[in-house]
C-alpha cells in the first residue's frame, strides 16, 4: 500500500466523477458539501480509500431505480474528519442492520456481498470505523469517521 497525506476533499470529487455516469444513467444525482474550505488531511491510501467510496456510492445508486439524489457532506467533527453518504432508497430493515459487513450477506440477485466487507477493513485499517442508520424521511446514511493526518506529517 501506499500510505500519503490526502485532502478527502479530492478523494470525493475523484469518485464523484468516475461514477457521475452510472449515476446519470440511473437518473442518480451526486452532490456535494463541504462545511469549510480547509483541507481535510488524513494519512492514507488513496486508491483504497478511493474503492470505499465506490462502494458505498455503488450501493446507494443501486438502491435507487428509479433515481434520486445522493448527497456527500465532509467535516471536521470532534477532531475527526467525518463523511456522510445519504440516499434516497429505501433504507435498510432490522435484518440489513444487522447482517451488512458479514462476508457474502447480498440481497441483490447478482451480488457479492463483499463490498462492506471490504469497506469496513479498508476503513479500520485507516484507524476509522462506519456507522450506518436510516434517515428519518427516507434512505440510509452511511458516515464514515477517519483520524486526520497528525500536524507534523
Ligand atoms: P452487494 O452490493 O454485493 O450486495 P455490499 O457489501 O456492498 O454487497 O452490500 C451488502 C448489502 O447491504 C446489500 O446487498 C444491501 O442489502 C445492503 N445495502 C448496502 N447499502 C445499502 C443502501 N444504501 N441502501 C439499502 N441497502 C443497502
Ligand atoms: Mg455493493
Amino acid at each position: 500500500s501506499t500510505m500519503q497525506v490526502l485532502d478527502v476533499r479530492d478523494i470525493l470529487g475523484q469518485v464523484s466523477v468516475l461514477l457521475e455516469t452510472q449515476g446519470a444513467l440511473n437518473n442518480v444525482q451526486i452532490s456535494q458539501s463541504y462545511m469549510d474550505e480547509a483541507p481535510l488531511l488524513l494519512h492514507g491510501d488513496g486508491n483504497q480509500l478511493k474503492q470505499v467510496f465506490i462502494n458505498i456510492l455503488k450501493n446507494a445508486i443501486e438502491a435507487m431505480p428509479k433515481g434520486g439524489e445522493i448527497q456527500l457532506e465532509a467535516r471536521m467533527e470532534q477532531e475527526e474528519i467525518r463523511i456522510d453518504i445519504l440516499d434516497e432508497g429505501p433504507g435498510l430493515t432490522e435484518e440489513q442492520l444487522k447482517r451488512i459487513g458479514q462476508p457474502f450477506y447480498t440481497t441483490k440477485a447478482t451480488g457479492t456481498g463483499l463490498g462492506l466487507v471490504v469497506s469496513y477493513k479498508i476503513i479500520q485499517s485507516h484507524g476509522g470505523r462506519i456507522a450506518v442508520e436510516n434517515r428519518s424521511e427516507l434512505g440510509a446514511r452511511f458516515t464514515i469517521h477517519l483520524p486526520p493526518a497528525p500536524a507534523f506529517l
